[in-house]
């Protein structure tokens, strides 16, 4: 049981850190936004210069850093099918490192002395099953979408993600040695004639066994090239697999010889309430989101250029949308049980009746006019699978936008606010604009409001064809028109394949357009140059994308001035 609480107590203590962690940058982020939101750009010196000589090094060589040199989401591919997936930073794999090796150490200090093995066994088997129940609990927490740690702990989803995978295969191991450490002993007792009887006809172990396959079998099917190769089929059968694995980890412990069941007991139960509850949260986020007295959710569906489809989505009720989140969109017709996650790259309320002014002096002024509804875009590259379906629907009508039956379970994430900083870049690769754009009239809005610090915001978006910028073209229209728009805002464009030379000419100054790819590094190091305030330089696209903006802001580290880093993946 020690060994329980030791791991207990190091996952809470590791949860309390990042914690502390949290309330601090969020305390230190809420003094910028408060101090800078009301100085220009060039009285914001105090927030632009690093306070603390440790930081840079610890951002350059921890924080950001990747596993080895550069790579850490650029997909390592063995073929056009065979995605191992991508490496983990060099802080996950640390805290994966003191995860696998506490685990080690709790599973294996053992008494070595005793001179009977079958004891020796007895004790590993209590001890690896008890850990792997353990570690069960933070496994489906760091599983659901609605993890309540995500918000409170400014970690993204697929931090969560990759922590569950990590976690799930110690767990798995764990069930193996458990399996192996009873099985000695049990041939040992009664030969292997002996295991076949109890696996078939004692409960207890028949339960632990069916687990245990379905287990080995998640351990399987979950090594990345299968998962990322057919991931619909993957995630369908993970699930189906893990509440095997629960139920009978339950009957396991329930139907053990030893009064009111296992001391694990109540543990099992726990996640089986774990599981539920997040079912449950997103059945009634989907309800609530898609249905309402004004009808149901209705989808339009654009063909755009560029292998891709725009998606706007009229919510029959007001949904409240942060820069920054997705959703995750099912469409009636193309396996409705799909659901896949998009970044809202813009949104627009609707609003009730027109207000009515007072006719007499005693009638109430008619009080602010409330939205009704949300209408939420999305720009859907196509791939192969649900998003190759959603775009030949598109197709089908020669051009013309095609109405669909949808629905819309979010927002979720968009816990990276941006206001409190001076200087904002925001890259995007190819669909990776869906997620930067919904920054840019936030950041916009907020400068003109006087609400955000954001003094310079700088756009660059790579594309490869020049038609692909219909995609956001009424939104940038919308965006260009704000008020001090040219104050703040500066866009470039790289077109990487132009057909002609006459497509990528700009006459504006703010919005410029480059044949080919952008040289990153020397961009960004212009931007630390003319740096105004706090810097935060945000990532969305292609992984080699994301890995060549993050070596290139770890580059700037140690200039002297505060640059942060945040990236936004759409894999998982
Ligand atoms: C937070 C987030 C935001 C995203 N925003 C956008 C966006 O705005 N626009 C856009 O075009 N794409 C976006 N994506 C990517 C998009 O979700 C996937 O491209 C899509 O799910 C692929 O579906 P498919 O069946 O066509 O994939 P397939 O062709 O079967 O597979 C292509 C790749 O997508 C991955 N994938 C498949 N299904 C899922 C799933 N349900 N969840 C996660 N990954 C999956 C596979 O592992 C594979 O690597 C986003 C992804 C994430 C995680």
């Amino acid at each position: 049981m020690l060994f329980t609480h030791l791991l207990w107590w190091s996952l809470g203590a590791v949860g309390l850190l990042m914690l502390l962690i949290r309330i601090l940058e969020l305390a230190w982020a809420k003094l910028r936004l408060v101090n800078a939101m009301a100085l220009s750009g060039d009285k914001q010196t105090y927030w632009k210069m690093e306070h603390w000589d440790w930081m840079p090094g610890l951002k350059r060589n921890l924080i950001y850093a990747p596993l080895w040199k550069k790579r850490h989401n650029r997909e390592i591919r063995l073929s056009s099918v065979a995605n191992m997936g991508t490496l983990p930073s060099r802080l996950h794999a640390l805290l994966l490192l003191g995860y696998l090796a506490s685990n080690l150490a709790y599973l294996f200090v053992l008494d070595w002395k005793n001179a009977n093995r079958y004891a020796l066994c007895a004790e590993l088997r209590g001890r690896s099953g008890t850990l792997a129940v353990v570690s069960m609990v933070p496994l489906i927490i760091f599983a659901g979408r609605n993890n309540p740690l995500i918000r409170l702990l400014n970690v993204s989803f697929d931090t969560y993600n990759l922590l569950h995978r990590w976690m799930g295969r110690v767990a798995i191991v764990e069930v193996i040695i458990h399996f192996v450490a009873w099985a000695i002993v049990q041939v040992a007792d009664d030969g292997w004639a002996g295991v076949q009887h109890r696996i078939l006809h004692d409960r207890f172990i028949t339960s632990g066994t069916v687990g245990a396959v379905a287990m080995v079998i998640i351990l399987i099917s979950a090594f990345s090239p299968l998962r990322h190769a057919f991931y619909e089929t993957f995630l369908n059968t993970h699930i189906i697999l893990a509440l095997i694995s629960f139920i009978c980890t339950w009957v396991h412990c329930t139907s053990a010889a030893v009064p009111g069941g296992l001391p694990q007991t109540p543990w099992i139960l726990a996640i089986l309430t774990l599981w539920l509850a997040e079912r449950a949260a997103r059945m009634i986020r989907l309800a609530y989101a898609n249905w309402s007295s004004r009808g149901f959710t209705e989808a339009i569906v654009e063909p755009m250029p560029g292998e891709a489809c725009r998606v706007t989505m009229h919510l029959p009720r007001f949904v409240d949308v942060k820069p920054g989140q997705h959703a995750y969109l099912r469409f009636g017709g193309l396996r409705c049980w799909e659901s896949h996650p998009f970044s809202i790259a813009w949104f627009e309320h609707s609003y009730g009746s027109e207000p009515v002014l007072p006719i007499t002096e005693k009638e109430d002024i008619e009080p602010a006019r409330k939205p009704v509804g949300t209408s939420v875009t999305f720009i859907i590259g196509a791939h192969t699978g649900f998003t190759r379906r959603l775009h030949n629907a598109s197709r089908q009508s020669q051009g013309r936008a095609v109405s669909m039956r949808a629905a819309f379970e979010g927002p979720y994430a968009g816990h990276h606010s941006m206001d409190s900083y001076g200087h904002v870049v925001l890259i995007a690769g190819a669909t990776g604009i869906t997620h930067q754009i919904s920054y840019l009239r936030h950041l916009i809005d907020g400068y003109n409001a006087g609400t955000s610090a954001t003094r310079r915001l700088m756009l660059v978006w790579i594309v490869r064809d020049y038609e692909v910028l219909e995609w956001v073209r009424p939104w940038m229209d919308k965006i260009l028109r704000l008020p001090n728009r040219k104050q703040v805002l500066q866009v470039r464009l790289f077109v990487t394949r132009p057909k002609a030379a006459s497509q990528v000419i700009s006459n504006s100054t703010t919005v410029q357009m480059f044949p080919g790819r952008p040289n990153i590094p020397m961009l960004l190091a212009k931007e630390v140059c003319e740096q105004m305030g706090a810097m935060c330089v945000s990532v969305c696209g292609p992984g080699g994308l994301a890995d060549d903006v993050r070596d290139a802001v770890r580059k700037v580290q140690g200039h002297g001035t505060v640059v942060d880093f945040v990236e936004e993946s759409f894999t998982w």
